[in-house]
């Protein structure tokens, strides 16, 4: 017998009545009424089975901080850096772990089943990287956390930073992060670069960079970075977070930029929810919207994910790892309302990102991972439009997480007693 049969239905690709079974944790058949016996059998009614959600950037190490030591009056994300800057001292091992488990705990019931967090390497104590570690261990069982090392402060500006982000990557953590725009020049923004490009390419790591993260269009360390993954054959490993810079850019600039992003196989992860927030905040009106050009590079063949950066932090009073509040910003930023667009929104925040963390046996296949979340909705465009509930969150082919159905009852003469904001079609 079988541990977990799922009746009736909707993948993401429009196929409807599917069956999926799972057994040891993986999926063994994905079908029209497969005939099997199951220890949990379970009606999905015709409703959304989708791969987990996966957050392709954020910060757990400042997570539910918020008003720590005191709230970012400005809102910008210098001030945000600055705050951080007063709290790093006062953080314990014990507080960043205990506010990572709980946001973990949101996360799981947002069937969000993947992370990855970058964890701040400036600080000469490296405890929030220790914390992290241990979460990580901690969450396996139900959240794979991915962690990189980020010189917050800057690789070549601060310090010891260089020595303190290899020392992360011998204690465990898994990618190589930098953050050139906010290196004294340009110059040793693009000599950062170079450093840890090098560095990844020695040790066989992932590369994951706050890139660009302004609003100044000179500021095009995307190409150095697309540059060097090319030039050390770090193709596919290599990924531009943020990249609002490219927003500001010229067009013909970006019409050599966007091919070189795409020969290098880097990957783009756009936070809609933080880069509407933060940027254009030098701007009077109009005011720049400051996200990187999702449909765009879409288009042209790179790999694009969002992330939710942030939640309830120095930088961003808000959030709750709701994966599709993500993609629905996304949505609206890029303006991506067309049908293709709202699904590829959707794609951003599971199968794009997967890709971009290269999770092992991802997605509703058979030998993956019986990994997936059964939403309230009955479709991808459907699921954003409702920020569908999380009827149940699958890991391993076990419930890890139950949410009541949203409904609302009536009480209006002559209408239903309930109400249904499902449009059949
Ligand atoms: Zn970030």
């Amino acid at each position: 017998m079988s541990d977990l049969l799922i009746r009736n239905a909707t993948l993401r690709d429009g196929r409807s009545g599917i069956d999926v079974l799972a057994t040891g944790g993986r999926i063994v058949d994905v079908a029209p009424r497969i005939d099997a016996d199951a220890a949990t059998t379970i009606d999905a009614q015709g409703l959304l089975l989708s791969p987990p959600f996966v957050d392709a950037h954020f910060h757990m190490d400042s997570t539910l901080s918020y008003g720590l030591p005191r709230v970012n009056r400005s809102g910008t994300l210098l001030e945000g850096i600055a705050l951080w800057g007063e709290l790093k001292p006062t953080l314990t091992q014990d507080a960043i772990v205990e506010r990572a488990l709980s946001y973990c705990d949101w996360a799981v019931a947002k069937g969000l089943l993947a992370i990855r967090s970058h964890v701040d390497v400036c600080d000469p104590r490296l405890l929030a990287v220790e914390a992290l570690l241990h979460v990580q261990e901690k969450v396996k069982p139900w959240l794979d956390l991915q962690l990189v090392a980020f010189p917050q402060d800057g690789v070549l500006r601060s310090a010891g930073a260089l020595d303190r982000l290899q020392r992360a990557l011998a204690m465990g953590v898994d990618v190589v992060g930098g953050i050139p725009h906010f290196e004294r020049s340009m110059a040793d923004g693009a000599e950062s670069v170079r450093v840890l490009c090098e560095l990844a390419a020695e040790q066989g790591r992932l590369v994951d960079m706050h890139c660009d993260e302004t609003d100044d269009p000179s500021s095009r360390h995307i190409e150095t970075l697309a540059f060097h993954a090319q030039r050390l054959g770090l193709q596919g490993r290599v990924t531009g977070s943020h990249l609002t810079s490219m927003h500001s850019m010229d067009n013909y600039y970006v019409s050599k930029l966007i091919p070189l992003m795409r020969d290098a196989q880097v990957h783009a992860i756009a936070n809609p929810l933080i880069n509407i927030t933060l940027q254009g905040r030098h701007d009077t009106y109009p005011k720049r919207r400051g996200m990187t050009r999702v449909p765009e590079l879409m288009a042209a063949g790179v790999n694009v994910a969002f992330g939710h950066d942030c939640v309830m932090d120095p930088w961003y009073a808000l959030g709750s790892g709701d994966m599709l509040e993500v993609a629905a910003m996304g949505l609206h930023v890029a303006q991506m309302t067309g049908e293709d667009g709202m699904r590829a929104c959707f794609e951003a925040v599971t199968e794009n990102a997967a890709q971009i963390l290269q999770l092992d046996g991802y997605g509703i296949a058979v030998g993956n991972r019986a990994d997936f979340v059964l939403l309230q909705a009955r479709d991808p465009v459907e699921a954003i439009r409702l920020r569908a509930t999380r009827l149940k969150v699958f890991r391993a082919g076990k419930v890890v997480a139950e949410t009541p159905a949203a409904t609302a009852a009536l009480h209006l003469p002559g209408r239903p007693t309930s109400v249904d904001w499902s449009l059949r079609r």
